[in-house]
């Protein structure tokens, strides 16, 4: 049975040690959990291979689509090992970064780093952080294998936490061998997203999709955002989101280079574009982050998470939170809350239409003239979108509107995708079993059987003067629920 979903905003949680069993997992999807994210940065392929079989096979039980998305780690620069695990930095210290340090032999004083261009990318007086900026250090000189630092803020630093520059900078190619490894077993996990991390450009993508071809993959590419220099150049930021079919905005990378300050416009100004471009939008790390050890989040969290809503994000992502704190049930279920609150508000709900827009295709046409009639006219309870590969779904759902966008689909790809899409709820409606002329009562039959419509309403229906032809949807009816 399919739950009613009222949400629109999707939900996307990291599956880790406190979520991976099979009862945890089955209790995330009913907590509201749209996509799983398996975190390549932690963990074995085979693992996340096990998982992912788990995750299918819980949601299949749930009888909902939930998403999988593969997140490779990309060439993140890390420190390496602390012998005790970890030392305790005062502001004031003096603290080296150690190209020809052992790889365990870190302690108070040094830290070994496996970046061969750390002494050309970085200059006295830059500001380095650690551990998402937890830890900030000063540059106060730089040797051929070594860097001479004073600690600014302190704490505890423990082995293979990130290091950012401030500003960027810092930057290897994006697919490391790691990644390409992590690919090859990708063929085990069958991800319906892929996220490439740190990407440069437009190229990054490209490889990334080249390499999963390799093995018959050919799942959504989700572009992380979390380099300055990215942010910093719109032909190249225009180039991945054409290349890509969504990005998140990975705050806590992001965040750590360009500053919390800038931050906050730069999550605005993503989010705008990738909806203009018809791509989704992932807003990630640190949503709730105190719910990692606390039953419920701070006002600030939930205001953040609302925000984000308000902002237009298909998505919102939980990090740490699911993956291994105390609640991953409890801040799914606050998140889902949340999320449904700003919904509420007006700002969620109009749109601003694409007035200024020559649409190129009648699907387009169709697909933002339904959105306008839906929103326009006092009956419609939803929108049925008949549809092949999702296309059309996914160009409503890049306005806003309060109401539901029901996505009937025979093509498991199609509706797996379309969990990241917000107000788009996927549904597996097989249109070729009925003949021409009882594809639509039978299509409304089934939403209203399946307690999403109630005689009386009137529902807003889109298809193709040809089914099962993707691309072809010209035709938009509004029909009585009887
Ligand atoms: P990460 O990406 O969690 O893989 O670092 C998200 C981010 O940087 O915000
Ligand atoms: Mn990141």
């Amino acid at each position: 049975m399919i739950p009613k979903v009222n949400r629109r905003t999707k939900i996307v949680a990291t599956v880790g040690p406190a979520s991976e069993s099979a009862d945890n997992l089955a209790r995330l999807i009913r907590a509201g959990v749209d996509v799983f994210r398996l975190n390549f940065s932690h963990g074995t392929a085979q693992n996340h291979a096990k998982v992912a079989a788990r995750i299918r096979k819980q949601a299949a039980i749930a009888g909902r689509y939930v998403g999988i998305l593969a997140d490779l780690q990309g060439p993140k620069i890390r420190i390496s090992n602390f012998s005790n695990g970890f030392v305790e930095l005062d502001p004031g210290d003096r603290f080296r970064l150690d190209l020809n340090l052992a790889d365990d032999a870190g302690d108070k004083n040094a830290v070994g780093l496996n970046y061969e261009a750390l002494c050309s990318s970085v200059f006295r007086g830059d500001t380095l952080l650690l551990d998402d900026g937890r830890i900030r250090l000063r540059v106060d000189d730089v040797e051929t294998t070594s860097v001479n630092c004073t600690v600014i803020i302190g704490g505890i630093l423990s082995s293979r936490k990130g290091i950012n520059r401030m500003g960027g900078g810092l930057a290897a190619p994006a697919l490391t061998t790691k990644d390409i490894a992590d690919i090859d077993s990708l063929a085990q996990v069958q991800p319906d997203f892929v996220a490439v991390s740190f990407v440069s450009n437009a190229e990054d993508i490209f490889q990334t999709q080249q390499l999963l071809k390799q093995h018959q993959l050919e799942p959504a590419i989700i572009a992380k955002i979390e380099r300055a220099e990215v942010v910093a150049d719109e032909d190249t930021l225009n180039s991945i989101l054409s290349a890509s079919f969504g990005v998140m905005v990975a705050r806590g990378d992001l965040g750590v280079e360009v500053g919390d300050a800038q931050l906050i416009g730069i999550q605005k100004d993503l989010i705008t574009r990738a909806r203009k471009m018809d791509r989704v939008v992932i807003t990630a790390t640190q949503m709730m982050e105190s719910m990692i050890s606390n039953s419920m989040p701070t006002r600030a969290e939930v205001f953040d998470v609302a925000n984000a809503v308000l902002d237009g994000t298909d998505a919102v992502m939980l990090s740490a939170e699911t993956a291994v704190g105390k609640y991953p049930v409890e801040v799914v279920s606050t998140m889902s809350e949340t999320a449904m609150g700003a919904e509420r508000h007006p700002v969620s709900r109009n749109s601003r239409y694409r007035m200024e827009k020559q649409f190129s295709d009648a699907q387009e046409a169709i697909a933002m003239s339904a959105i306008y009639a839906a929103n326009h006219y006092a009956n419609v309870r939803g929108i049925a979108c008949l549809t092949e590969s999702g296309t059309t779904p996914l160009l409503m759902s890049r306005l806003s509107s309060g109401l539901p966008i029901f996505a009937l689909s025979q093509h498991s790809e199609t509706l797996q995708r379309l969990s990241m899409c917000r107000g788009v709820i996927p549904l597996f409606f097989d249109a070729s079993v009925f003949d021409p002329d009882s594809v639509e009562p039978n299509a409304i039959e089934f939403l209203r059987d399946g307690g999403f419509l109630t005689p009386g309403d009137s529902i807003l229906l889109t298809k193709g003067a040809v089914m099962g032809q993707p691309g072809s949807t010209n035709i938009m009816k509004i029909i009585p629920v009887s």
